[in-house]
């Protein structure tokens, strides 16, 4: 079966980035949420996000921004997703919300196109088990910002089969990304490590033993990263990192994914880091 149309819902961080991808590489996008307001938003980051990309590829035609935007779709209403052939899933890190949304897809959509969740660590064998297409149902773990990132951790899920891989690979191919196959459990192979290693680093931040810039810097320049623990939750947001985290905590049942006080705190005060324009760091 060709992809050709893509349905992506959630218009947040990864929603944006994975609807340009789709959309450079002339997919239709059929991009939902749940307000006009956020959408109207997310098409305005396309767009910066698409000029600002021709600025240092020296393509300035307008006109290819127009078409690229005009690939896609932006909408509220779920009956879009209808003929779309394969869905891609980025809602907000909460499994209620997510086990509301694939309820609410696995009638409208056809029985025989795949699901893939871009969750950051929920296992993808409990969103399967909330559909009656389990065997189509995958994990794609995007990276951010998804149109300069190459890989992608594809998770297999208890009843994913190997058709639904094939399918999955088959996209990453057309969007000229690489796959890394892993089986399921919480967090996966990226985010069981990294959301460890973001909590901890922000539990040296509250004992003072060294400063943002200090726990960065060490991650930089000793080890060669290219950016620290604590830039790198101010890009994927601190509500994300939380709510991840939490999801690890609960399902290993394994006292040091507890999450750290002042995480809690900061996302409670409406810190979560880039998108919101202060985390660790101030944004413009
Ligand atoms: P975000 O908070 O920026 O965006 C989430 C979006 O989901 C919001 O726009 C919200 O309105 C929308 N949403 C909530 N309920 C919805 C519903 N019922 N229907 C449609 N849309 C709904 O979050 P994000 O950073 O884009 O993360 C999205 C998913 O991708 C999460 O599961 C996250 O764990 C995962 N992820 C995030 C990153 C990252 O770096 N931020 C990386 C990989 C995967």
């Amino acid at each position: 079966m060709e992809i050709q149309v893509v349905g992506v819902v959630g218009a947040g961080i990864m929603g944006i980035g994975l609807s340009q991808s789709l959309a450079q590489t002339g997919h239709n996008v059929i991009l939902l949420d749940i307000s006009d307001k956020i959408l109207e938003k997310a098409k305005q980051e396309i767009k910066n996000n698409l000029r600002f990309q021709q600025l240092f590829t020296k393509n300035k035609k307008v006109k290819q921004l127009d078409d690229i935007l005009s690939n896609i779709t932006f909408s509220t209403d779920y009956q879009f997703l209808q003929n779309v052939d394969f869905v891609i899933e980025n809602a907000t890190e909460k499994w209620h919300i997510k086990k509301d949304i694939y309820e609410k897809i696995d009638p409208i959509c056809q029985p025989e196109i795949v699901f893939a969740a871009n969750t950051s660590a929920i296992p993808i064998t409990r969103i399967a088990s909330v559909t009656k297409r389990a065997s189509k149902v995958i994990g794609m773990h995007f990276m951010n910002p998804v149109p300069m990132k190459p890989t992608v951790e594809t998770i297999r899920g208890y009843h994913t089969s190997n058709e639904t891989i094939e399918t999955a690979k088959k996209l990453l191919v057309q969007m000229k990304k690489e796959c890394i196959l892993v089986n399921d459990s919480p967090g996966f192979v990226s985010n069981r490590i990294l959301m460890l290693t973001i909590n901890e680093a922000i539990f040296i931040l509250q004992e003072q033993i060294a400063s943002v810039e200090e726990v960065d810097r060490i991650f930089k320049t000793c080890f060669g990263h290219i950016m620290g623990p604590l830039e790198t939750a101010d890009l994927i947001g601190l509500d994300t990192i939380l709510f991840s985290i939490e999801v690890l905590y609960e399902s290993f049942n394994e006292s040091k994914y507890r999450p750290c006080s002042l995480l809690k705190k900061m996302v409670d005060a409406g810190l979560h880091g880039r998108k919101s324009g202060q985390g660790f760091y101030t944004y413009n």
